[in-house]
């Protein structure tokens, strides 16, 4: 998108300066985002597949920016990352969570587990202090570490995989549950796999989405299936969205599931209303 011109000075086209201009205005907005409460929570319903019951939410951060509508999580959560804005945003998504779950637990005391599952940045995850800050917002809210599931990437392990061994020991030993977030989509962890204390692997969408009409990608799923026995994880599917893909995850014998089929993410009053209704799928 950028020329040289003929005295040699970079020449930008228009398109390339109003996605900067953009940039930049959406990173000034989201500076007060949180204190002017334009962001909220969705909460997506995790799965267990023998039973049909609902174990859990996934928290699904969300922006109802006041000019341009709802902005996607895939937009704001890499400049929020770039900016450091992440930090005070994610520490935003895990204190209102983990207060909503409780409330939850408390009102539908009759379904157990009733967990959360929470997804952190490369950034919160290296920051100091990470287990002091998880602590405090814990005891504050009064929901158990055991019902605390944060969701991490392979490229946030592998930048510095001593370092994220150290972070993830001190975690666990805290008693959280760690998942490992669209698995098999970063640059492979297997050799490093079995030395985190990772609980939970997250079989990427993009792996799910053609289980049923693909023998390879059937292939793959059982493989991680196996490879998470063997090491004692369970597994989590993505983005379910048919009754033959959920077919092959019963065949494989796959744990959990989340996806369209069974909900999209619900905002806070759908999400208590399916609690209430006592459905399962
Ligand atoms: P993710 O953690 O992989 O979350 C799953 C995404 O897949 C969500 O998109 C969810 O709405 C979508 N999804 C769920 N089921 C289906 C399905 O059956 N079909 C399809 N096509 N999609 C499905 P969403 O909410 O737009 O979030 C996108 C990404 O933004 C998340 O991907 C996560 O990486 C990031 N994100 C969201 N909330 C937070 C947050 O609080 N903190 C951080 N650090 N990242 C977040
Ligand atoms: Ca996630
Ligand atoms: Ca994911
Ligand atoms: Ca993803």
């Amino acid at each position: 998108a950028k020329e040289q011109s003929q005295a040699g000075h970079i020449v930008f086209d228009t398109t390339m300066y109003d996605r900067a201009v953009e940039l930049l205005q959406l990173e000034t907005d989201l500076r007060w985002a949180v204190e002017r409460q334009e962001l909220c929570i969705f909460y997506q319903p995790i799965i267990c597949i023998k039973t049909g019951k609902i174990t859990g939410f996934e928290a699904l951060v969300r922006w109802q920016h006041p000019e341009r509508g709802l902005i996607s999580p895939t937009e704001f959560i890499p400049v929020a990352e770039e900016t450091g804005l992440i930090i005070p945003i994610g520490q935003w998504v895990l204190t209102e969570s983990c207060k909503q779950l409780r409330q939850w637990q408390l009102q539908f005391p009759a379904i157990k587990p009733l967990t959360l599952n929470v997804n952190l940045s490369g950034k919160q995850f290296s920051q100091p202090h990470l287990i002091e800050q998880i602590s405090q917002i814990l005891q504050d809210t009064g929901l158990s570490s055991s019902n605390l599931k944060l969701e991490i990437t392979e490229t946030a392990i592998i930048a510095s995989p001593q370092k994220a061994t150290s972070i993830l020991k001190q975690l666990k030993a805290f008693g959280l549950q760690l998942c490992i977030d669209d698995f098999g989509t970063g640059y492979s962890s297997l050799a490093y796999l079995h030395n985190f204390p990772i609980d939970v692997l997250k079989i990427d969408r993009s792996f799910v989405n053609r289980i049923d009409s693909d023998t390879e990608q059937f292939a793959i799923v059982r493989a991680i299936v196996t490879l998470a026995d063997n090491l004692g994880m369970s597994v989590v599917a993505e983005g379910v969205e048919t009754i033959n893909q959920l077919a092959q995850l019963q065949l494989l014998q796959c744990q959990q599931a989340q996806g369209y089929l069974f909900s999209k993410p619900l905002d806070q009053e759908q999400a208590r209303n399916l609690l209430a209704s006592g459905q399962s799928f």
